[in-house]
């Protein structure tokens, strides 16, 4: 808007200028066309005149020999047309033409007296007066010849009039030019485009830092799916430089892992599209392979881009390489399975361990309660242990817990079992959902697979090798059970196994 009022500035002096010394050119143009003209037929009538006065004079001398009416006639006819001519001549010229009327009626009346004597046949009076007539029209001649100079002195000076206006013209439109070129257009114009060119320099070195040096990937994808612009530091992500994205857009889909390709398709086809809210940014994880073939993971977000006029202009994005925060993520991801491994899982014999449970055991019975199933409760034990570790020592001692726990964990394999190192050489096993005789077949196997162990135990009350014993518990928990009253109905069985001579299961419904 600025830079518009400066042309105003500048265009409306240099115009009104203009006009105003063209006006004043074409007044006097025209004021000096019409003296000029005025000049030229007052000039005309005194040739004209100077004319009539010659034949007149040359008439009036032949008038001395001839002698006739003829001639005198003839002689009026001239001096009748002197005189229209100087009428004419006062009309157009402010030219004074008084002195040469007084001479013109002096010379007419002599005239008219020199034909007055003529018919009265006084012949020497008319020759006198005719004589008189010459004399008078040779003065009258001299007039003329004065009036023709005057005329003609009176156009030259029309004429330098003439030439010296348009000098003034030439010389004012030069001042209007020079006054344009050397002043208004520097300070209205040059001085103006320089500072705004001064100003988008700025701006684009502003833009051009913040676009240079932009650590993520950023580009601008616009509505042909052309990529209008792209930040230098794709090179650094993906070995390709932003040229090479420009030239060819499809680089980009080239690039994705094939593995991410669907995924990577699917948000093209809903983000990637126009009509989009622009405040509506969608990201989307994928990974691309370097130029150099290597593996980068990238978290992608973009949002629709549009003008003040909510024309859609396509697509802006930016991309981060998250290699280093992905592969720290999944470092702490192992680390935290691990760490969850430790901490529910029971170093000796690899089972989960009764902190584990503890936890599972009051989930199962709230699960079972809502799906009004049942749960078996197992509890078992090594029989006659403590003797086993004072005759073979504590380390043979942990190795059989180790196979025992290995029988243990074979014979309860569906997802659900939870087999667990409960203390010591105890056991407790939870098994949701499933029939007496299955418990008791998988019992069964149990300790039947310990026994098939086969190992030495020769202090044994029981057999001469490692045999446990089983306490069973198959129920329908309600809020009347409490997790503590079912383990303590559990381990009672247990106990009566072992009272009944170990190596053995005793089931309990409740
Ligand atoms: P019962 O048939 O009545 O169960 O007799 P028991 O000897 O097995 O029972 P008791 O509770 O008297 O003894 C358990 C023994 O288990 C005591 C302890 O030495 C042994 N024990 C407990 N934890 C471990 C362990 O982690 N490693 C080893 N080697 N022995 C353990
Ligand atoms: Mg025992
Ligand atoms: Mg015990």
């Amino acid at each position: 808007m600025k830079t518009r009022c400066s042309y105003c500035t500048l265009w409306l002096p240099t115009l009104l200028t203009s006009i105003a010394t063209i006006l004043s050119f074409l007044a006097m143009y025209f004021f000096l066309h019409f003296n000029i003209n005025a000049m030229i037929k007052a000039h005309e009538h005194s040739a004209e005149l100077t004319k009539n006065i010659e034949k007149m004079i040359s008439s009036t001398l032949n008038a001395t020999f001839l002698e006739n009416d003829e001639v005198f006639l003839r002689a009026v006819n001239l001096s009748n047309r002197i005189y229209d001519e100087m009428v004419e001549l006062k009309k157009s010229s402010s030219y004074d033409t008084s002195s040469l009327m007084e001479s013109y009626k002096q010379l007419y009346k002599i005239l008219i007296s020199a034909v007055s004597y003529s018919k009265e046949n006084r012949l020497e009076d008319a020759k006198n007066a005719l004589e008189e007539v010459s004399i008078y029209t040779l003065h009258l001649g001299k007039q003329t010849e004065k009036l023709n100079n005057y005329f003609m002195e009176q156009e030259e000076n029309a004429e330098k009039a003439f030439a010296l206006l348009i000098v003034i013209l030439a010389l004012t439109l030069l001042s209007v030019a020079l006054f344009n070129g050397l002043y208004l257009i520097p300070k209205r114009v040059i001085r103006p485009l320089e500072e705004f060119g001064e100003k988008l320099q700025k701006n684009e070195e502003k833009y051009r830092i913040v676009a240079n040096w932009t650590y993520d990937w950023e580009y601008w994808v616009g509505k042909e799916k052309e990529i209008i612009f792209m930040t230098p530091s794709v090179e650094r992500i993906t070995g390709y430089t932003a040229q090479q994205f420009i030239n060819s857009p499809s680089l980009l889909t080239t690039i994705i892992h094939p593995d991410d390709m669907s995924l990577w398709m699917q948000h093209v086809k809903e983000a990637h599209l126009p009509n989009r809210p622009e405040e509506d940014a969608q990201g989307v994880e994928f990974r691309v392979i370097t130029k150099d073939g290597h593996v980068v993971n990238i978290d992608h977000i973009c949002r629709p881009v549009y003008n003040e006029n909510k024309e859609f202009l396509g697509v802006r994005v930016a991309n981060r390489d998250v290699t280093v925060k992905m592969s720290i993520l999944n470092e702490l991801k192992e680390k935290n399975i691990l760490l969850d491994t430790l901490a529910t899982t029971d170093e000796l014999s690899g089972l989960y361990n009764r902190r584990y449970f503890n936890e599972a055991f009051e989930r199962e019975i709230e699960r079972v309660k809502r799906m009004r199933t049942t749960l078996s409760i197992i509890m078992c034990d090594i029989d006659y242990f403590k003797y086993y570790n004072d005759t073979y020592g504590h380390q043979m001692g942990d190795g059989v817990i180790q196979k025992v726990s290995a029988v243990l964990k074979s014979s309860f394999s569906r997802k659900m079992d939870i087999v667990a190192r409960y203390g010591g050489e105890e056991f407790v096993i939870l098994l949701p959902s499933t029939p007496p005789e299955e418990i008791k077949r998988l019992v069964e196997k149990a300790r039947i697979g310990v026994v098939a162990l086969g190992i030495e135990h020769k202090d044994s009350k029981t057999a001469p090798f490692v045999t446990m014993s089983f306490g069973i518990i198959n129920c329908l928990p309600d809020a009347s059970l409490h997790p503590d009253k079912l383990l303590k109905i559990a381990d009672d069985s247990l106990y009566e196994s072992k009272r009944k001579g170990r190596n053995c299961a005793t089931f309990v419904e409740c």
